[in-house]
């Protein structure tokens, strides 16, 4: 299929290429080239913002800091829930703008639109039952007090892989708790965040709350707003590596942070699982945005018992996908982000394969235009292969058989990354046993999907610090206040 010509409202990306949004102004600009991934074609640039352009946002975040943290709970949570009401009626618009400039599937992009939209609906609930607390000292002679206030400007860094949910998961509990922010969307991905802070104006979000600028030079740019004394937050979605960077950065300045970085997810299947509810789940764990994602599992152990129904049982599945461009409704596996994203898929198979892995499916790139590489399947992987320890980020499920549950939670905890986990076992005592000692954030049990707006993501390890969503998201934006009141 190739792309339509003309796109419907918010699907359209050249409405999107008005420029940084700052202060409730949009500033034109270009400089970024947003490329369709499905074909290695230009769709449109988008502006490239600068040291000045970035102090201008911190200035204009400052601007609207005092009347938003003194807007009534009650009013900012209306505000948050019009939000969520813009983005289901513009949900297939939505769908069809990520689509274009992420490659995910259609059915994947339309899933991602209504988890974000989700942020809004639970944060505006949130917004109105932030609590505080009192208690007497243990000698009973004081009183302690404890008000939740804003924690002030916060910074906000998404990644490319969920251009609208990263976004919302982050600006929801931040505008719920009465932060002002700025938005730093991947420069992948820019078109989504320009939808939806023009859906937040829309919904009255006032000048100067909600602030998105993108940037070719995220490391000087991100650095001088967090050296601002004005910018008391650091929320980043995105690999370890460039967390561990901005961890140094924010620790010049002593900027609160909250990480949620890379994955390398196990997914278990015991002897005894539901065989069938396994396949579902990995699929699921495995393929949501063609394998782009930071929960996917990134390594299949299997019981000896059940592997070699298992493999080819994901082997058929996985050749029986159809690979295309996002937006053709047909699609189930997308393109990949950019040819890099191939590349590094690439190597890891082909590592995989030197240390005597075999290919069940998959396992060459294809020639065709635009970033793909086919679901693919391996076994036999030795556990020392690079695939082992990287995120693939891509279609590749590679499969390791163990004998003992003692050697499957050894492997699932050889990793400096602990975000998320996957078991399947019909025997409840043992899966729950497993999950509790696999050191995640996050136990998927006989489920292949957890993100879920009303629950605490996030990961322990390399993969993060504090969580987003549910009742603790708000946290992260909240500074505890404690009055030692005499009465
Ligand atoms: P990335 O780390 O390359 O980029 C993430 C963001 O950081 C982008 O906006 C990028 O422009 C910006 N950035 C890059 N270098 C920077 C610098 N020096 N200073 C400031 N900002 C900088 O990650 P990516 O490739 O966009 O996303 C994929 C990664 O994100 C994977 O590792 C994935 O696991 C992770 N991820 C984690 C979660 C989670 O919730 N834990 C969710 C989604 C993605």
């Amino acid at each position: 299929m190739t792309r339509p010509a003309a796109f419907n409202g918010y699907a359209d990306p050249h409405r999107h290429a008005a420029g940084l949004y700052i202060g409730g102004n949009w500033l034109a600009g270009d400089g970024i080239a947003v490329i369709d991934p499905s074909t290695g074609d230009l769709l449109v640039e988008v502006a490239d913002a600068g040291v000045d352009e970035a102090l201008s946002a911190v200035d204009a975040a400052e601007a609207a800091a005092a009347g938003w943290r003194s807007t009534a709970p009650r009013e900012r949570s209306e505000i948050l829930r019009r939000w969520f009401e813009l983005m289901r009626e513009r949900a297939e618009e939505l769908a069809v703008l990520i689509s274009l400039e992420n490659g995910k599937a259609l059915a994947d992009a339309r899933g991602e639109v209504a988890y974000a939209a989700e942020f809004f609906r639970w944060y505006a609930e949130e917004a109105t039952r932030i609590g505080g607390e009192f208690r007497h000292t243990p000698s009973g002679a004081h009183n302690i007090l404890v008000d939740h206030e804003p924690i002030g400007i916060a910074v906000l860094i998404t990644p490319w892989n969920f251009p609208a949910a990263m976004a919302t998961r982050k600006i929801a509990p931040a505008l719920a708790a009465g932060c002002t922010v700025i938005l730093k969307p991947a420069a992948e991905t820019p078109l989504t965040a320009y939808a939806m802070a023009r859906l937040g104006e829309e919904a009255g979000v006032p000048a100067g709350v909600v602030n998105v600028l993108t940037t070719a030079q995220p490391g000087p740019v991100t650095a001088a707003m967090l050296a601002d004394p004005r910018v008391r937050k650091l929320s980043f979605t995105g690999s370890t590596g460039v967390g561990r960077t901005l961890l140094a950065e924010a620790a010049k300045s002593v900027v609160h942070c909250s990480m949620e970085l890379g994955g390398n997810a196990p997914f278990l299947v015991f002897d005894d699982a539901d065989l069938e509810a396994a396949l579902d789940g990995a699929m699921i764990a495995k393929m949501r945005n063609g394998g782009e994602a930071c929960t996917a599992a990134n390594r299949f152990y299997v019981q000896s018992g059940i592997h070699d129904a298992f493999v080819e049982g994901l082997a058929a599945r996985m050749a029986a996908l159809k690979i295309g461009p996002g937006y053709d409704p047909q699609t189930q596996c997308g393109p990949m982000i950019t040819p890099q994203a191939v590349d590094k898929i690439d190597r890891l198979v082909a590592d995989a394969r030197a240390r005597g892995a075999r290919v069940v499916t998959g396992g060459d790139r294809l020639t065709r235009d635009g970033f793909y590489y086919p679901p693919t399947v391996l076994e036999n992987v030795p556990t020392d292969a690079e695939i082992a320890h990287e995120e693939i980020f891509g279609p590749v499920a590679p499969v390791y058989r163990f004998r003992t549950e003692d050697e499957a939670v050894q492997l699932a905890n050889d990793t400096e990354h602990g975000l998320a986990a996957y078991v399947y076992s019909r025997d409840i005592m043992q899966a729950m046993r497993v999950g509790r000692r696999i050191d995640t954030g996050m136990i998927g049990i006989n489920r292949g999907l957890m993100s879920d707006p009303a629950a605490p993501f996030g990961g322990t390890k390399q993969s993060g610090l504090g969580r987003e969503g549910g009742v603790t998201g708000i946290l992260e934006f909240l500074e505890p206040k404690y009055f030692a009141v005499e009465f």
